[in-house]
């Protein structure tokens, strides 16, 4: 029998939000049984959902090797969890089932937060739980800075977006990603330039933490942005930047961040070896390494948008 659902995009709208809210009462009530805050929670679910490869309506996304949820030599996989401590295994009950689930959200943030505690609550004690457990810089990097931005919004549904330049002044672009560059090399162009006049305000096109910024050989003043989706976005031959603008920052979509120039291609300073521009990438990190992809696409989505 087939069974008909009416449909519109209004109900796929309404069913987002509404992952949102049960993944937020979720990481709150995570939050008032352990005292670690939740947007540690939210950010590592969020780090996990943004490395996998496909898309999914998870509503958590951490996941446990087997052998750390329910120990060594608990090979039967046995969800009691007296028995899964005494194998030395980490899961945990969290909805009070008495199954230590490793497929159960409440369960998995339960057994995430005692791991977390057996180093402390503290800001520093997280950042070394997270290291244990990815045993990667830049995942832990990346996950505290998400939750600097899930704490400063109060919010895990940000999707806001705003294009590199004020659309307010001339720009132009088109898409030039892969073209040889003859400077330095062979090196391929890895990101859009988006031509525009001395002091065109540059914004960020996203939520996110400053990650980096000064001068570059290739880049000039340069700035590097780490989003809450597993991006890095690269600005780059700035002619300065926003004053009090820092690393460690937290930005949202249209802050600005300085103004377009031509700066790089030489020592610190050097500036007008080509025509003022943008010079913008994306690079995604999967959890093991960081690639380039073409920003083109996201660029003409994002100025539709802010039109
Ligand atoms: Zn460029």
């Amino acid at each position: 029998m087939l069974i008909l659902y009416p449909y519109s995009p209004k109900d796929a709208f309404a069913a987002e939000s509404d992952i949102y809210e049960k993944r937020m009462a979720l990481f709150k009530k995570t939050e008032a049984i352990s005292q670690i805050p939740w947007y540690y929670f939210a950010a590592m679910d969020n780090y996990e959902r943004n490395i996998q490869k496909e898309d999914n309506d998870q509503l958590i996304s951490i996941s446990f090797d087997p052998e750390i949820w329910f120990g060594p030599g608990n090979s039967l996989m046995i969800q009691d969890e007296k028995i899964i401590t005494f194998f030395q295994g980490k899961g945990k009950d969290g909805n009070g089932d008495n199954k230590a689930d490793p497929g159960n959200p409440e369960d998995i943030l339960h057994t995430m937060a005692n791991m977390i505690l057996e180093y402390g609550p503290s800001r520093d004690d997280i950042r070394i739980a997270l290291w244990n457990f990815y045993q990667r810089d830049l995942s832990v990097q990346t996950i505290m800075n998400t939750a600097k931005v899930f704490k400063k919004f109060k919010d895990i549904n940000l999707t806001d977006r705003d294009f590199p330049v004020s659309m307010k002044y001339n720009y132009s672009y088109n898409n030039t990603w892969g073209d040889r560059r003859g400077f330095g090399g062979l090196r391929i162009h890895e990101g859009t330039d988006i031509f525009a006049s001395y002091g065109t305000p540059v914004k960020s096109t996203t939520y996110g933490v400053v990650e980096l910024m000064g001068w570059n050989l290739y880049g000039g003043w340069r700035i590097g942005i780490r989003d809450i989706y597993n991006i890095y976005h690269y600005y780059a031959h700035m002619n300065g930047y926003s004053e009090d603008l820092k690393v460690g920052q937290v930005v949202k979509p249209g802050d600005v961040l300085g103004s377009v120039g031509s700066t790089g291609y030489g020592p610190p300073g050097t500036s007008g070896k080509f025509p003022p521009h943008l010079h913008y990438g994306m690079y995604k990190d999967n959890g093991h390494s960081e690639w380039s992809f073409d920003p083109y696409p996201y660029l003409k989505k994002w100025e539709r948008m802010a039109r």
